[in-house]
C-alpha cells in the first residue's frame, strides 16, 4: 500500500435486486447504458429533446476549449417556459405543481396554469424593479411557494439567481450578495420554524448596513409570510404583494443561449471558504431532467414526488425547481422541520399526500434512527415506490434502516452522489437496473464517465482506491467560479491536468464488482501510521453499534502515528442506561477495531450531544478536528445551527 492509496477496510455484502414490476417499466434499463457507452455525446443529444428549444442546436458539445465547455451549442431555449408554460400548453395546466404545506399547518395547492400565471407577474414585477437580463437576484427565503415562484421568474428573464439558505446569518448573506454584484435581494418578512415566526427580513436590513455605500443593492421585495413587525425604508423596500400582485400574468419568455447564466450558488464551505459555482441553461437543465426522469424513474400521471431540501441548497435546485418542474411533476414543498408539532410530521405527509418517490439526506435517516422505528410505523407508507438519499454516504444500518421502517422493505434506495459542481446526478443506481449494496452509489449515470485514479491518474484496479474523478465533461457541469477562473482552473482541473480530468476532491474504492463507494473528503482522509484512512468507513462502523445515533471522525495530530483518529458520537437515546458512558466508549473502541482493524480504532472518543453541520446536513468535520486538537473552533458562518460548536466545545468542559 502506498502513502497515497486510501485503505479499503471495510466490508459489506447485502445486496438488493429491483422490484421486477419496477424492472419491467422502468424509464431506464440496461439498454440505456449500452446506448449511452456506445455513443455517449449522442445520448445527451437525445436527452437534451426532453427540452423545447426556440432555436435548436447545432453541436452537442464544444470542448476546443478546456475546461471551459459549451454544451448544446448555437440552441436557444427559456428554462422558465420549460418547467412551467409548456405543459400549460400541452394540456397540463390542472396539474398540480406543488402541494405546499406550512409550518403552522397552512396549505396551498398550486397547479402549473397557477404557477405559469404568479412566474409571469413576478417577471413582470421584477422588471418593473429594473432588472434586466443578466442582472443578479439574491434570494434569501423560507420555503414557501414565492421561493420556487422568484427563481423560476428570474430564470424567465435571464438574471441569475444566487439562493441564499434562510438560515444564515446576514454575514454570510452580505458576502454572497457581495460577491456576485445582487441588484435586487427577494426576501420575507420571515418564515415559520419550530413551531414560530423566525424573522428574516432584519438580516437583510444588517446585511445592507453592512455593506454600507458599496452595497450594489436597488430594492428589496419583501414577502408578507408571518405578519411581523419589520423596519421598512421607504427608499429600497417594497412589498410583495403591493407589486407582483397587480401586474399583468401576462409575460412572454425571451429565449436565451444554452449557455446563459441561469444561477451562482455557493457551495456548503465544509473545506474552505465557498465557491460561486456558475451553472447555465440548456446543458444544466438537461442533465436535471434527465436524471429525474432516470433516477426516480418518474412517471409524470401518477408519481408524487418530495424532496426535502431547502433551496438554500443545489438539491433544492437542481431536484426541486428545475429538474421535477422540467419534467412536469407533481410535487410536496414543505416549509418547516421534522419534528414540528410532533415527531412523524413527514410521515404524516406522505400519507396525507400519497407520496411515491422521496428524496432525503443520511443525516435526517439516522435522526429517524435516533427517534425510534415506531414513529414512522405509526403512518401509511405504503404508496412510496423508490427512496433516495444525498449528501454524504449513507451507512449501510442507515440504508437498511430506511429501506426497513420506510420502505416497508420493498422500495429500491438510490443513493445519489454529486456535487453543487456537478449540478445534477452523477454517480447513482438506477431503480429498475441496479441490484444496490447499501453503502455504495453504485456507478455512472449513463452518459456520465468516473473513475477512481491513483496520485499519478491511473485508474485503480478493482479492490483499490485513490481519488473520485469525471474523465469527460457533462452537460450540468460547473462554468466556473464566478468572479474567479483562476481558482475554477486550481480547483477542478489542476490535480489531473495532464489527464484533463474532473477532480471531485472525494476518495473513493472500486469493490470487486467495480461498484464506488465514496471514503469521504480528499481534505478529511486520516494518515495513521502510513495508512490513509477514510472517514466514511469508521463513522459506518460505528453507526452500525447499536448505541450510537450518529458518528463523526476526524485525523488529531499524535506523536506516536503521525494522526490518530478521534470519534464523536451522538448516542441513541435508548443507549444511556447500559453502564457509564466509560463501559460504552471502550465497546465502541473495540467495535471499530473489529469491523474494520486494530488501525482504526479510535484513540478517543467523545460523547456529544449534537454535531456541527451545514444546511445540507453535511457534518463539518474541519471544526471537529479544531476542538480535537484544542485549537479556536475556525469559521462557522455556514453551520445551520451556529451554536452547536458551542454546546459541543462546553460539555467537553464540564465532563473533563
Ligand atoms: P465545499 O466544497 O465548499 O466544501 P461541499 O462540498 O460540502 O462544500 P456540496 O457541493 O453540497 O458542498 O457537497 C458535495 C459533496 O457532498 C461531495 O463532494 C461529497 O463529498 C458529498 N456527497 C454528496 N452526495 C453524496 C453521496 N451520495 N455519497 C457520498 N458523498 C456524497
Ligand atoms: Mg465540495
Amino acid at each position: 500500500m502506498t502513502d497515497e492509496t486510501i485503505s479499503n477496510l471495510a466490508h459489506e455484502d447485502r445486496t438488493f435486486e429491483p422490484p421486477a414490476d419496477l424492472a419491467a417499466n422502468a424509464n431506464f434499463t440496461q439498454a440505456t447504458y449500452e446506448a449511452a457507452a456506445k455513443d455517449r455525446l449522442g445520448f445527451w443529444g437525445d436527452q437534451a429533446e426532453r427540452l423545447t428549444w426556440d432555436t435548436p442546436f447545432t453541436e452537442v458539445l464544444d470542448w476546443t476549449d478546456p475546461p471551459f465547455a459549451k454544451w448544446f451549442v448555437g440552441g436557444k431555449l427559456n428554462v422558465a417556459y420549460n418547467c412551467v408554460d409548456r405543459h400549460v400548453e400541452n394540456g397540463n395546466g390542472e396539474k398540480v405543481a406543488f402541494h405546499f404545506v406550512g409550518e403552522p399547518g397552512d396549505t396551498r395547492t398550486i397547479t402549473y396554469s397557477q404557477l405559469k400565471d404568479e412566474v409571469s407577474q413576478a417577471a413582470n414585477a421584477i422588471t418593473e424593479l429594473g432588472i434586466e437580463t443578466g442582472d443578479r437576484v439574491a434570494i434569501y427565503m423560507p420555503m414557501i411557494p414565492e421561493a420556487v415562484i422568484a427563481m423560476l421568474a428570474c430564470a424567465r428573464l435571464g438574471a441569475p439567481h444566487t439562493v441564499v439558505f434562510g438560515g444564515f446569518s446576514s454575514d454570510a448573506l452580505a458576502s454572497r450578495v457581495d460577491d456576485c454584484g445582487a441588484k435586487l435581494v427577494i426576501t420575507a418578512d420571515g418564515g415559520y420554524r419550530r413551531g414560530n415566526p423566525s424573522a428574516l427580513k432584519p438580516a437583510v436590513d444588517e446585511a445592507l448596513a453592512k455593506l454600507g455605500d458599496d452595497s450594489p443593492v436597488e430594492n428589496v421585495l419583501v414577502v408578507k409570510r408571518t405578519g411581523q413587525d419589520v423596519a421598512w425604508n421607504g427608499d429600497i423596500d417594497v412589498w410583495w404583494d403591493e407589486v407582483v400582485g397587480e401586474s399583468s400574468t401576462d409575460h412572454t419568455p425571451e429565449a436565451f443561449d444554452a449557455e446563459h447564466p441561469l444561477y451562482v450558488m455557493y457551495t456548503s464551505g465544509t473545506t474552505g471558504k465557498p465557491k460561486g459555482i456558475l451553472h447555465t441553461s440548456g446543458g444544466y437543465l438537461t442533465q436535471a431532467a434527465a436524471t429525474f426522469h432516470g433516477t426516480f424513474d418518474h412517471k409524470p400521471e401518477t408519481d408524487v414526488y418530495w424532496c426535502t431540501a431547502d433551496i438554500g441548497w443545489v438539491t433544492g435546485h437542481s431536484y426541486i425547481v428545475y429538474g421535477p418542474t422540467a419534467e412536469g411533476a407533481t410535487q410536496v414543498l414543505y416549509e418547516g422541520t421534522p419534528d414540528t408539532p410532533h415527531k412523524g410530521r413527514w410521515w404524516e405527509i406522505i400519507a396525507e399526500y400519497g407520496v411515491t418517490l422521496f428524496y432525503t439526506a443520511p443525516t435526517a435517516v439516522r435522526t429517524f434512527m435516533k427517534w425510534g422505528r415506531q414513529i414512522p410505523a405509526e403512518h401509511d407508507l405504503t404508496s412510496l415506490r423508490i427512496l433516495g438519499s444525498v449528501g454524504e454516504s449513507i451507512n449501510p444500518e442507515a440504508y437498511v434502516w430506511y429501506r426497513d421502517n420506510v420502505g416497508g422493505g420493498r422500495t429500491p434506495i438510490v443513493d445519489t452522489w454529486w456535487q453543487t459542481e456537478t449540478g445534477a446526478h452523477m454517480i447513482t443506481p438506477l431503480p429498475g437496473v441496479t441490484k444496490a449494496k447499501p453503502g455504495s452509489a453504485m456507478i455512472g449515470f449513463p452518459g456520465v464517465s468516473i473513475d477512481v485514479v491513483d496520485d499519478a491518474g491511473v485508474p485503480v484496479p478493482n479492490g483499490g482506491g485513490g481519488y473520485l474523478v469525471v474523465t469527460e465533461p457533462w452537460p450540468s457541469m460547473l462554468r466556473t467560479i464566478w468572479g474567479d477562473e483562476e481558482r475554477y482552473k486550481e480547483t477542478y482541473w489542476s490535480r489531473f491536468e495532464k489527464q484533463g480530468y474532473y477532480f471531485a476532491g472525494d476518495g473513493a474504492k472500486k469493490d470487486d464488482d467495480g461498484a464506488i463507494w465514496l471514503l469521504g473528503r480528499v481534505d478529511d482522509v486520516m494518515n495513521v501510521s502510513g495508512h490513509r484512512l477514510s472517514t466514511t468507513e469508521i463513522e459506518s462502523a460505528l453507526v452500525s453499534h447499536p448505541s450510537v445515533a450518529e458518528a463523526a471522525v476526524v485525523g488529531a495530530a499524535d506523536e506516536t502515528t503521525g494522526q490518530a483518529v478521534v470519534a464523536f458520537v451522538i448516542l441513541r437515546e435508548s443507549a444511556g442506561d447500559e453502564g457509564g458512558t466509560d463501559d460504552a466508549i471502550a465497546a465502541l473502541r473495540n467495535h471499530v477495531a473489529k469491523e474494520i482493524g486494530p488501525i482504526a480504532k479510535p484513540r478517543q472518543i467523545m460523547v456529544v450531544p449534537e454535531l456541527p453541520k451545514t444546511r445540507s446536513g453535511k457534518i463539518m468535520r474541519r471544526l471537529l478536528r479544531d476542538v480535537a486538537e484544542n485549537r479556536e473552533v475556525g469559521d462557522a458562518t455556514t453551520l445551520a445551527d451556529s451554536s452547536v460548536m458551542d454546546l459541543i466545545t462546553q460539555g467537553l468542559k464540564t465532563s473533563s
